[in-house]
């Protein structure tokens, strides 16, 4: 089963970047960050992949494209972004865990990365053990977004209107694991209400679909629904941090419309097999830096509704601790509202 996936992800990577061998792997053994050892001089020589577990087009693609282009540069090399969508972003990730511990298989995930263990029964990797930690990128505020001719005018009717209408209202999601999935379980849980949830591989598809009014409403990252917002392609009810977001001033937060528990930050990171060496990790490290400072990125981030994560969060360390303890913080959640994918 492992070998076979093994095989899948090279035949994908190579048709994905067009090169016709991946270098064995140079793994070391020290722990600390899930890393390896110090090896990995003359890195990099070839290509980057860089996985995203959900759709192109959104959210977590988005953030992935716009810091592909200076971490590119700064590294010398090609950074080439694979979409590897499925199962809430735990396939891709299951993919990378699986990949060559060389720095040539990078995963791009968000908050996902710490949930997962609490709604999957085997979800086939463990977050600590089976991946070294690169740098957090950034926190991204959700919003509670609805097709523009949904009936509910306010958070609190969108609460009244589903509890009258549990049956016939219909909420997206990328799947169990999502970020989207999460903020879903969130409202559900605050409303007192169970809704009928309709999955897609990313929210790019699924906004293309509310857009569209195939679907009722959702919660999604402000890197996806910015636009759509401003341009009144949806209604937004609510953003779901402690304060309103600069680039979206006219919407609520959670607290002010009445949904105070309603609170979720994506938080992003990149991720490398566990065993990749230090060396290559620091370098990915400090491109990554490099990235979060760059002017284009930044202004980019403020029109999205984000902004970088200071540079000593961007580190190894910084972002295994997050991991940690984000891990211990949604299992309760989870585990409190009794969900379970399989
Ligand atoms: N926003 C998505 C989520 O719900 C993922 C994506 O498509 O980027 O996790």
């Amino acid at each position: 089963m492992r070998t076979s996936i093994r095989h899948r992800v090279a035949a994908r990577m190579m048709a994905a970047i067009g090169v016709v061998s991946l270098m064995a792997a140079c793994s070391g053994n020290g722990a600390g960050n899930g890393n390896g050892g110090a090896t990995g001089g003359g890195y990099p020589d070839k290509n980057i992949t860089f996985v995203v577990p959900f759709s192109a087009g959104g959210p977590t693609d988005t953030v992935t494209r716009m810091i592909a282009e200076p971490m590119a540069a700064k590294l010398g090399t090609k950074i080439v972004v694979q979409n590897v969508e499925g199962a809430g972003g735990t396939v891709g990730a299951g993919e990378v865990a699986r990949a060559q511990p060389d720095g040539y298989t990078v995963l791009m995930h968000h908050i996902g990365m710490s949930t997962a263990p609490a709604l999957y029964k085997d979800l086939g990797y463990k977050p600590l053990e089976d991946f070294g930690t690169v740098g957090l990128v950034t926190e991204v505020p959700m919003t509670v977004v609805a097709r523009k001719d949904f009936a509910p005018a306010t958070l609190q009717d969108l609460v009244a209107h589903v509890k009258a209408n549990a049956g016939k209202v219909t909420l997206a999601n990328a799947g169990i694991g999502a970020a989207s999935h999460l903020c879903g379980l969130l409202f559900q849980s605050a409303a007192g209400v169970k809704l009928q949830e309709v999955p897609y591989e990313g929210t790019g598809p699924a906004l293309t679909d509310l857009v569209g009014g195939q679907v009722d409403f959702m919660c999604d990252q402000t890197t996806n629904t910015s636009g759509q917002i401003s341009a009144g392609e949806v209604k937004a009810y609510a953003v779901t941090t402690p304060e309103r977001v600069k680039s979206l001033p006219d919407v609520p937060t959670t607290a002010e419309a009445g949904l105070p528990k309603l609170q979720v930050s994506v938080w992003h990171g990149l991720y490398v097999p566990a065993g990749t060496p230090q060396e290559v990790v620091q370098k990915l490290s400090e491109a990554l830096k490099a990235a979060l400072a760059d002017r284009a990125v930044v202004d980019q981030m403020a029109k999205l509704g984000t902004t970088p994560v200071p540079a000593e969060d961007a580190t190894p360390q910084a972002h295994r601790d997050k991991l940690q303890e984000q891990l211990g913080t949604w299992a309760k959640v989870i585990a409190d509202a009794g969900v379970k994918a399989s």
